[in-house]
């Protein structure tokens, strides 16, 4: 069996078997919109599924997905800006009440960020889109109590969650709504080699499970 094949089949099992389960929810969610109260921005990792490590279903959660789960700065300048753009029909649209940055253990992303891709070289979109988490780079390769290379990498997973972080607040719309206490930011990262998911203290900056 191909692997769109394999797709296609376990939309049938979804379609017979989840579906049939849950069809009157999912046909008035349907028809009369989504109105999920979570943002996630997450990576686009196969292995990081925010629906999945939160049990949450349709509609629950609103999910933004982009290399590394970075929130550029915002910009005037520029056109697409794919992020940005969801995360204005999120808070302005849907008027969600929390945003997490979903971070995540072993991530590609933030291993090429350390590894040095250059930036700037025609076609290379993810070393630009990644020079977002230069700061966190900087600061975990110069640490000195960081003596092996995987652990710079996780500690740049985690710094750049706090970056994002800030970012979110250059949104002027963001800003005002957090300042209100009409939205909450959260940073959460995620081990996937012990399933744990832990959040931000803002006050320690050091991360909690949950
Ligand atoms: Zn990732």
């Amino acid at each position: 069996m191909s692997v769109i094949d394999q797709l296609v089949a376990g939309h049938h099992r979804f379609r017979d078997g989840y579906y049939q389960e849950n069809r009157e929810r999912l046909v008035d969610l349907a028809r009369q919109g989504q109105s999920p109260r979570v943002a996630v921005v997450a990576c686009c990792d196969s292995r990081v599924d925010p629906a999945v490590i939160t049990d949450s279903n349709p509609g629950d959660i609103f999910v933004i997905r982009n290399v590394a789960n970075l929130i550029p700065p915002c910009e005037g300048k520029g056109t697409w800006h794919g992020t940005s753009a969801a995360l204005q029909f999120a808070v302005c649209g849907l008027n969600v009440e929390h945003i997490i940055v979903l971070g995540h253990a072993r991530c590609g992303g933030i291993r090429a960020l350390l590894e040095g891709e250059q930036q700037g070289e025609e076609g290379n979109f993810i070393a630009d889109w990644m020079s977002i988490a230069a700061a966190a780079r900087d600061h975990a390769l110069s640490r000195a109590d960081l003596d092996d290379f995987e652990a710079r990498i996780l500690a740049c997973e985690r710094e750049a969650i706090g970056i994002s972080l800030n970012n979110l607040m250059t949104f002027q719309w963001i800003r005002e709504r957090v300042e209100a206490g009409e939205l909450e930011l959260h940073g959460w990262y995620y081990d996937m080699d012990t399933g744990i998911l832990s959040r931000l203290d803002t006050q320690s900056r050091d991360f909690v499970a949950l």
